[in-house]
């Protein structure tokens, strides 16, 4: 079974600097990194290195083979990633000495693919299969539509939140991954709470506290305490936790199993800095003792 997921790819252009530079203000930084990121390039590393066969469907230009061959290097089939004339999407991330940040996303490529491109990736999947997607991409109901359309499992993590975008996919969806912030915006949008959501699995996300499962078909809910781990940086924890429970569902787990495997995943995540690079395989997952 293949995870299709239809998502951003960028590079993370980390500057560490004494302080965040203010309006008009310029500033040397004193080091650079360069890593893979954006949500969509998370979850798919997340999905492979959890042992599914996850096909990312994205665009990067032509600055972004780089990008392409890093996550071919992770696992992930990188077939449905077209090449656009924009240049690859990036994030300019500034983080000064007491670990505040600040971001800069530009969406480039990730804006630049098209409904036939989405259709093409799609032509061998079918109702065994899982659809993926987020919030960093254009034409993202139509390729929920499609593959609604084909009977496979489609999912969805409200991220960067647009309560207008939700709203959209909403009626497509099995499965919706929010974070407590998203599920406020979301239940302040629609004056409805994850319960009684048109979808038959919601989890929303808690941070440190953990995660809580809805089901509306049962109406059961479950909560899921976090790993208790020291955090040394966050970015990721929800990609990779999102990741893992798509890989689990894929492998036939239930959804409580799935979900307890995806938080140790996302709990290993938060104790290392970085995205793409560091998401845990599904043996660092097996053997950690948290
Ligand atoms: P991010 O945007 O930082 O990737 P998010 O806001 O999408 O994250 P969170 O709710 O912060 O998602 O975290 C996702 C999961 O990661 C949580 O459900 C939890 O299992 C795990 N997690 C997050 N923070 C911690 C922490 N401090 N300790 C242990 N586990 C954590």
């Amino acid at each position: 079974m293949t995870i299709y997921n239809l998502g951003s790819i960028n590079a993370d252009l980390v500057y560490r600097v004494p302080h965040l530079p203010g309006p008009g203000g310029t500033l040397a930084a004193r080091t650079l990194t360069r890593g893979l990121g954006g949500k969509g390039a998370n979850m798919s590393v997340a999905c492979a290195r959890a042992a599914a066969h996850c096909r990312h469907i994205g665009a990067v230009g032509p600055d972004g083979q780089w990008a392409v061959q890093r996550l071919m290097e992770y696992g992930v089939d990188t077939r449905a990633i077209a090449n656009a004339a924009e240049d690859t999407g990036h994030a300019i991330i500034a983080v000064d000495d007491s670990g505040e940040n600040s971001i800069m996303i530009y969406p480039g490529a990730n804006q630049a693919l098209s409904e036939e491109e989405i259709a093409l990736a799609l032509e061998e999947a079918g109702p065994e299969d899982a659809f993926l997607f987020q919030n960093e991409t254009n034409a993202q109901r139509a390729g929920a539509e499609m593959a609604s359309a084909k009977g496979m499992r489609v999912a969805y993590a409200a991220a960067p939140f647009d309560a207008g975008a939700v709203r959209a996919v909403m009626p497509l969806l099995d499965l919706l991954f929010l974070n407590e912030v998203e599920a406020q915006q979301l239940a302040e949008a629609t004056g409805t709470a994850p319960e009684a959501l048109p979808v038959r699995d919601v989890i929303v996300t808690l941070g440190a506290r953990g995660c809580r499962w809805y089901n509306t078909d049962t109406g059961a809910v479950q909560d899921f305490p976090a790993v208790p781990v020291q955090p040394v940086d966050t970015t990721g924890a929800g990609d990779t936790f999102t990741g893992y429970v798509m890989a689990g569902l894929d492998r036939g787990l239930p959804m409580a199993q799935a979900i307890g495997q995806a938080t140790r995943a996302a709990a290993i995540m938060v104790t290392r800095p970085g995205a793409a690079d560091v998401i845990p395989d599904l043996r660092d997952v097996q053997d950690f003792s948290g």
